[in-house]
């Protein structure tokens, strides 16, 4: 019994290490990500894993809390759960979803054209417009905050996206922060996710074993989409270099997406806000 203890003891000492050389080293990269992005294999999600953990914290302010990595939680008033069709912003009569927004000054002019080609791709063959904020009540103040996230679906009223600069400045990480706001969360987080893929516990860091949760997803009747750029990459909190996630009937096939939109993610989103673009 003692000795059970003792283990256990030392495994949480071991951990507890483990976790401040993880957490602490401000050289910290993830492990691969450099060969990864060298090869250009790099996906959103692992640029995102790279800017968020590199800050070291997931609590963006006393109230605030990031989930899966990069999904803003508020412990406050609003903190109803908010999964696709919960939260969507209004359709217009004309049949777009207008989506206002602010953009902070501090961004530079090649920063701006950037966060503007991270909408082009979502705005691309879907209903969704951006549109810079005059009147609306309900939009997204995009900020160079620390790291890159976004709250899930609309909240009603302001709310942050932040995409810190230079770190966040990539078109797949920014449509990847839109996609949440618009109301998407990881495709591996899907109910039926344990179909296709198999998720490696054991290469994965402890302490970011919440980040592979399922959820009850509304799935809008489409496939699973290893290619969605919602996808964790193969290797997202990967502890020792291995695996993290692995397709189950093909170990080749490429998990998540680097600057894009995958054709699965755009139907997505005519699915969820019934835009009348043609599904196929
Ligand atoms: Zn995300």
């Amino acid at each position: 019994m003692e000795q059970m203890a003792l283990l256990c003891v030392l495994s949480t000492c071991f951990s507890a290490v483990q976790a401040q050389n993880y957490l602490l080293s401000p050289k910290w990269v993830p492990v691969g990500f450099r060969e990864r992005e060298e090869r250009g294999d790099a996906t959103a999600m692992d640029k995102i894993i790279q800017a968020n953990e590199f800050h070291a914290t997931r609590i963006i302010d006393g109230t605030t809390t990031l989930r899966e990595g990069d999904i803003a939680v508020s412990s406050g008033r609003r903190s109803k759960v908010c999964f696709a069709r919960s939260c969507l912003w209004s359709k217009s009569v004309d049949g777009h979803v207008y989506v206002a927004y602010m953009l902070s000054p501090e961004y530079t002019e090649i920063e701006e054209k950037l966060i503007k080609k991270g909408m082009d791709n979502i705005e691309d063959g879907t209903c969704i417009r951006f549109v810079p904020r005059t009147h609306q009540r309900d939009y997204l103040d995009i900020q160079s905050k620390s790291g890159c996230w976004s709250y899930l679906g609309s909240r009603g009223g302001r709310q942050t996206v932040s995409l810190q600069n230079p770190d966040c400045m990539q078109v797949g990480v920014i449509s990847h922060e839109f996609m949440h706001a618009l109301g998407f969360v990881h495709e591996q987080s899907r109910f039926d996710r344990d179909n296709y893929i198999t998720i490696m516990w054991p290469n994965i860091w402890r302490d970011r074993f919440r980040n592979f949760e399922k959820f009850k997803t509304e799935n809008l009747d489409l496939p699973y989409d290893y290619s969605s750029i919602m996808h964790f990459g193969m290797y997202a909190y990967s502890m020792d270099g291995e695996p993290t996630i692995v397709p189950k009937t093909n170990r080749n096939i490429k998990l998540g997406q680097a600057s894009s939109l995958s054709h699965v993610d755009k139907l997505k989103i005519n699915r969820l806000y019934q835009c009348a673009v043609k599904d196929d």
